[in-house]
């Protein structure tokens, strides 16, 4: 019990912490991250291409050579620098680390990023991925 006790106030603690940390910062509320498959054809080349046709979507390779689609897109509970619902956020906010926390660089994490068609098209070229000829 005495343990339950102690555990309880450490995470109330942490949490407590963690809102004097983020106040004012939010950087983390406003986007979301999708990973996705790496292009292996021409398919998923033009897939992506056509994704960064679209205002605010990045696609970017970690560290971990994993890609992902970033949304640039603020959470809609998110009010004046503060989380709306922060007693019924969800799980994946809650477990979110401050050791990973991107208020210093938001692209900590990323091996590469493309913005736009050129950049991605010049890194598939580079790979070697195959891609539809009116690209060229
Ligand atoms: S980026 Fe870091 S400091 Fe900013 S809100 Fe997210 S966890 Fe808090
Ligand atoms: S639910 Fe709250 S903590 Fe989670 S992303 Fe949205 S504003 Fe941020």
């Amino acid at each position: 019990m005495k343990k339950i006790i102690e555990d309880e106030k450490r995470i109330d603690d942490e949490d407590k912490l963690n809102r004097i940390r983020c106040r004012n910062c939010t950087a983390c509320c406003k986007y979301i991250n999708v990973p996705i498959d790496a292009p292996q054809d021409e398919d998923d080349a033009d897939y992506l291409l056509w994704c960064l046709l679209h205002k605010n979507v990045h696609i970017w390779i970690g560290k971990n050579k994993r890609w992902f689609i970033k949304f640039m897109t603020p959470c809609k509970p998110l009010k004046k620098g503060a989380c709306g619902r922060y007693k019924t956020r969800p799980m994946i906010c809650r477990e979110y680390l401050h050791e990973e926390c991107e208020k210093l660089d938001l692209t900590k994490d990323e091996m590469h990023s493309f913005h736009n068609q050129d950049e991605l098209l010049s890194y598939l070229k580079k790979k070697k991925v195959p891609f539809f000829g009116f690209y060229d």
